[in-house]
Order: structure tokens, then C-alpha cells, then sequence
């Protein structure tokens, strides 16, 4: 039996406390709402999200059983434009997730100024363990119950944690059918040859690296001197830890499900990457020694980079951390709970959603080409990446020094703002 042998890995127990996805959200939107003194009416608003859809997804597998996974979409909200955001596949995906990453994907896309709202899917299943016709019927039938939802000006899917460019191959062709017409830009994340933009693949990475570049800056760190350490070797974690390394850093940590590899001397990324196309995993992976995901985590470098999933660095771990600077390539790494912690230790915690927001930027790139028919080179794709997280980066940086918080907060700040004025612009239909 062919299994989704790209989706194949093995997911652990967590190793740290997980904290409720919403709230920990919350919390951090309550501190920047307070400070921007936020009307009552406007937060309701603003933390209440537009639509909540689950459905039931009936597949008849190859053995002839029919199996029922449960599917959702979240649209947190649409005041900047269409909804966008990731599909999630997973066994412990769950409605109260898909809500947290939803708001997540408003204040991301707000932060980076693209005119998007925020939205999220999930399908609690085990991609690992489904054939790739399962897999085809799973994603064909998710889109199927969501032509309502999706829409080139309306919802807009793109891949997360255990979906990729074929299972948006998939969705477009769905929603393309039932439209009789082909619909490129209903999903970013595409193969090239149906409509995807070069640098998408990378974008979320680089512009990882573009951020704790400019962080390292402020701290007059030089690439030379700097030791890096990434949790998660995945899409995100892999192309961040090899364009760090292209900068002069020294990557002395790499980690993924099978756990952390260090060496002080530094890690060659490139034979990561090599090895991860025979083994998948890095577990076996020479000239680094093995050591456990708190170890990693906890390891002496300037630059963390924690790109695997949420609820990584918490109130249990954070006193141990001593990276100078936590780039979040990763959706909600650090909880709630430990970002005081992190901040009374002086560390610099350029938050999720302007850290990993290159990739929404780019699917964002890759929308405009299939709206507009024409494609950008590399080169063009790359440059407006870096205008546009440099321009992030700044903003955020002056309104958190601005109200004397974090970056995180700082973050918040800029996107809740920006979405309450477009709000109190377009006053309430009724
Ligand atoms: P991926 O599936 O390609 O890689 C995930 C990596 O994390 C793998 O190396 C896996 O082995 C590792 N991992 C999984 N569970 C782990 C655990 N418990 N401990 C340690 N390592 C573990 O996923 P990705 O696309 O790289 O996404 C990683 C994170 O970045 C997610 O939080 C995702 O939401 C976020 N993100 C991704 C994108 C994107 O464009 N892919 C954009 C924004 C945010």
C-alpha cells in the first residue's frame, strides 16, 4: 500500500504544557487592547469570529470501510479583504485550534499590511497513515462541503502542518469543476505549472531570515559571531536554518520529531537537507551529537529559532533559554505564560506573526500573479518579500518602543489598530 510518504512522520507526546490555543491569543490581545484603550463594542468585534463551519467528511477507503472525519474552516475575520489562511491536517486538530490560528492569521496579515483577513482549516486526520487516494478523496470532499466558503474574493486556502502543493492541486481542481471555469487563485501554496509563484516554497524561511537579521542588527550582532539553533527541520525550520548559515551564522542545533543534534563546531545544513531526501527524519544523521528537545531548546547559542509546532517554550523551560533572540518560525511556540519571563531575561522575541509571516506574503505575491495572468521572476518575488517584512519589521519594532513593550505586543498593537480603523471606516451594516 502507498502511503504520503512527504507527510511521514511520527507525532510524539508533546514535551512541554500545552496551553488552550484561544486564550493563550487572547491574553496577548487583551494587553494590546488595553493599551490601544479599545472600545467594548470594537473587541467584542474583533474576537469574535465571523464563521465557524464543521463538517463531516464520509470517505470510503481502500478497504472498502467507510471512515468519518470531522473538517473545519474558521474565518476569523474579513475587514481588509478576502479570508486567507493555512489547512491544516492532523490526528488532534481541533475547532479551538483552527479559531486560535484564524485570529492568528488576521493580525498576521494586518502586520504585514496585505489586504487579507484571517482565516484557518483543519481535518482531524493522520495524513501518515492514509494512502494518497484517501488522501485525494479526504481533501476532494473537505472542498466539496466548503464551495460555499472558498473563493478567489472570498476564502483562500494554503498549506500548514500536514498538507502541501498537491493537496492544493486537488482543492483548485474541486472548486474549479464545480465552477466550470479554472479557478487558479482559490488556494496559494500551488505546483508552479497550475499557477504557484517561485520563492513560495521558501518564503516563510527567508523571511524568517530577514527578520532575525534585522533583530540581530539592533543588538549589533554580525553574522559571524552569532551561533543559531532551529527547532523543527521541516519547511519553515530547513530553509531557515540553511539562508542563516548562507549569512555567515553558525547553526549549532538542528532538531525534528526524532529529536535535537548539536554541535559546537556547526551543523552543514546543506547535508542536512541531502540526508532528509533518503531518511526523511535527521535521527542517524552524522558529525552531531543527540540530545534530547529540552536540551536543544536550552542549548547556548545567540539565535533560537523554534520552527516545529506550539507550545515548545513555556513557564517550565523559559528561565533555561539562553538565546539572546527567538525568532518564532513556528505558530504560537511560546505560551502566554512564558512571554514575561522571556522578557524580564532581556530576550528579544520577534513573534510569530511577523516572524513567519513571509509566507502569507508571498502567497499573497502569488495570488496577484494568477489575478492579474502574469509571473513574476525570483528575483522580484524576493525583493518585495524584503521590502515588505523589512517595512514589518520596522513599524513593529517603533510601536512596541513607542508603547514600551515587547515586539510581541508591539505586533498586536499595529495589527488590532489597523483593523479597528478600517473597521470604524466601514461602520457596522445593519
Ligand atoms: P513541516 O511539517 O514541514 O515540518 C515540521 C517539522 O517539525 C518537522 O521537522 C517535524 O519533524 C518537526 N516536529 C513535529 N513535531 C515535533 C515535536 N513535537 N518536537 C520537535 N519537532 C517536531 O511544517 P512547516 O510547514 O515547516 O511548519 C512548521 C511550523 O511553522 C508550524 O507551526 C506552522 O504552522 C508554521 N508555519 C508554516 C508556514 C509555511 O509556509 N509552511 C507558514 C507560517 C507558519
Amino acid at each position: 500500500m502507498e502511503t504520503n510518504e512527504s507527510l511521514n512522520y511520527k507525532e510524539p507526546a508533546p514535551i512541554t504544557d500545552k496551553e488552550n490555543p484561544f486564550e493563550s491569543m487572547m491574553e496577548r490581545f487583551d494587553v494590546a487592547a488595553e493599551l490601544l484603550g479599545l472600545e467594548r463594542g470594537v473587541y467584542e468585534y474583533l474576537k469574535t469570529p465571523v464563521k465557524q463551519i464543521t463538517v463531516s467528511i464520509p470517505i470510503q477507503m481502500d478497504n472498502g470501510e467507510i471512515e468519518v472525519f470531522e473538517g473545519y474552516r474558521v474565518i476569523h475575520n474579513d475587514i481588509l479583504g478576502p479570508s486567507k489562511g493555512g489547512l491544516r491536517f492532523a490526528p488532534d486538530v481541533n475547532l479551538n485550534e483552527v479559531k486560535a490560528l484564524a485570529a492568528w492569521m488576521t493580525w498576521k496579515c494586518s502586520v504585514v499590511n496585505i489586504p487579507f483577513g484571517g482565516a484557518k482549516g483543519g481535518v482531524r486526520c493522520d495524513p501518515s497513515k492514509l494512502t494518497l487516494v484517501e488522501l485525494e478523496k479526504v481533501t476532494r470532499r473537505y472542498t466539496a462541503n466548503m464551495l460555499d466558503i472558498f473563493g478567489e474574493d472570498k476564502d483562500i486556502p494554503a498549506p500548514d502542518m500536514g498538507t502541501n502543493e498537491q493537496i492544493m492541486a486537488w482543492i483548485m481542481d474541486t472548486y474549479s469543476m464545480h465552477m466550470k471555469r479554472t479557478a487558479t487563485g482559490v488556494v496559494t501554496g500551488k505546483p508552479l505549472i497550475i499557477g504557484g509563484s517561485l520563492g513560495r516554497r521558501e518564503a516563510t524561511g527567508r523571511g524568517v531570515m530577514m527578520v532575525t537579521i534585522g533583530a540581530m542588527e539592533k543588538i549589533k550582532l554580525k553574522p559571524k559571531e552569532t551561533e543559531v539553533v532551529v527547532q523543527g527541520f521541516g519547511n519553515v525550520g530547513s530553509v531557515s536554518a540553511q539562508l542563516l548559515q548562507q549569512q555567515g551564522c553558525k547553526i549549532v542545533g538542528l532538531g525534528d520529531v526524532t529529536g535535537g543534534y548539536h554541535n559546537k563546531k556547526g551543523i552543514d545544513v546543506d547535508k542536512a537537507i541531502e540526508w532528509m531526501k533518503t531518511h526523511k527524519v535527521l535521527n542517524g544523521f552524522p558529525n552531531a551529537e543527540k540530545i534530547t528537545q529540552s536540551e536543544l531548546l536550552e542549548l547556548d547559542c545567540d539565535v533560537l529559532v523554534p520552527a516545529a509546532k506550539e507550545d515548545q517554550i513555556t513557564a517550565r523551560n523559559a528561565p533555561k533559554i539562553k538565546a539572546k533572540i527567538i525568532a518564532e518560525g513556528a505558530n504560537g511556540p511560546t505560551t502566554a505564560k512564558a512571554d514575561p519571563i522571556l522578557k524580564d531575561k532581556g530576550i528579544i522575541v520577534i513573534p510569530d506573526i511577523l516572524a513567519n509571516a513571509g509566507g502569507v506574503t508571498v502567497s499573497y505575491f502569488e495570488w496577484v500573479q494568477d489575478r492579474v495572468g502574469y509571473f513574476w521572476s525570483i528575483d522580484r518575488v524576493n525583493r518585495r518579500l524584503e521590502r515588505m517584512m523589512t517595512s514589518a519589521f520596522n513599524s513593529v519594532y517603533e510601536t512596541a518602543e513607542h508603547y514600551k513593550v515587547s515586539l510581541r505586543i508591539g505586533a498586536y498593537i499595529l495589527a488590532i489598530d489597523k483593523v479597528a480603523k478600517t473597521l470604524k471606516v466601514r461602520g457596522i451594516y445593519a
